[in-house]
């Protein structure tokens, strides 16, 4: 029973992750994300729902248009495994429960802003405050978000707090890093986003999202660095880092580790 219904959850995912590459594909560009249906970007063709199938018709199609045969970004195929495999873990991990609704909105909207951010360099303001206002209001309606809160002014509390010092720090650490290195070191996107990280998840989790993005972003820059796909001059995006380490955080929650930090 448990395997069909985490396979059901996986596909419900990749569909998901087929609407998040709609919204990163179109977003950016200030296109609707309802309408038009899908259509190849080169010939314009509209893409017909057995062609739209998540995973199965980008490798039935073997990544090509069938009509132009034009290449179709390998991002499609990645972002619909990624978004079925966070639903999977997330079913598996908080069960059928409205936790496990929240955390997907919440690991969705994240997608969508790492992959916007990668191929655009920019966070898009209205997903980081829609964010920040969803965060804080699910945070008063349910508490249990921030786990060790019984009451809705206290995660309240958890969830501002949050958005401070994810903003907050974020600003600084930015703002220090341009007096050092005489350049932006942290974009106004970033602060958002940890913002948003911060409401959802509550003030504790920022800290561990801020240390792990860090780590995650040394160690994934060298790696790119060192396979010649980045020159140390160029550009790295923050914001898929932070929100790596905010998923991270996420399943992380709860664990004993974070009982050491201040209630
Ligand atoms: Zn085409």
């Amino acid at each position: 029973m448990n395997i069909i219904l985490s396979i059901l959850f996986f596909i419900v995912g990749t569909c998901l992750g087929s609407f998040a590459n709609v919204c990163i594909y179109r977003l950016p560009k200030g296109k609707s994300i309802i309408w038009p249906p899908s259509f190849c970007p080169k010939c314009n063709h509209e893409i017909f729902w057995y062609d739209n199938l998540p995973l199965i018709s980008f490798l039935l199609l073997k990544g090509k248009c069938r009509f132009c045969q034009e290449k179709i970004a390998s991002r499609y195929f990645i972002v619909e495994f990624l978004t079925g495999a966070l639903t999977l873990s997330l079913f598996l991990r908080f069960g059928i429960s409205l936790e496990f609704l929240i955390y997907l909105i919440f690991v969705l909207s994240l997608i969508i802003v790492s992959f916007i951010d990668i191929e655009n360099f920019l966070i898009p303001d209205c997903i980081v405050y829609s964010g920040i206002g969803l965060g804080l209001v699910l945070s008063f309606f349910y508490p249990g978000l921030h786990l060790s809160s019984s009451s809705r002014l206290v995660a309240l509390k958890s969830g501002f707090l949050g958005v401070l010092l994810g903003g907050g720090s974020l600003f600084i650490i930015g703002y220090l890093g341009g007096l050092v290195f005489k350049k932006e070191a942290m974009g106004g996107g970033d602060v958002k986003l940890l913002a948003m990280v911060g409401a959802f998840l509550g003030y504790k989790s920022v800290f561990l999202t801020i240390f792990f993005s860090s780590l995650a972003g040394s160690i994934i820059s060298l790696i790119l660095i060192f396979l010649k796909i980045k020159k140390r001059t160029d550009y790295i995006p923050y914001g898929p880092y932070l929100a790596l380490a905010a998923v991270i955080s996420l399943f992380w929650k709860g664990h004993y580790f974070l009982n050491f930090l201040i209630d």
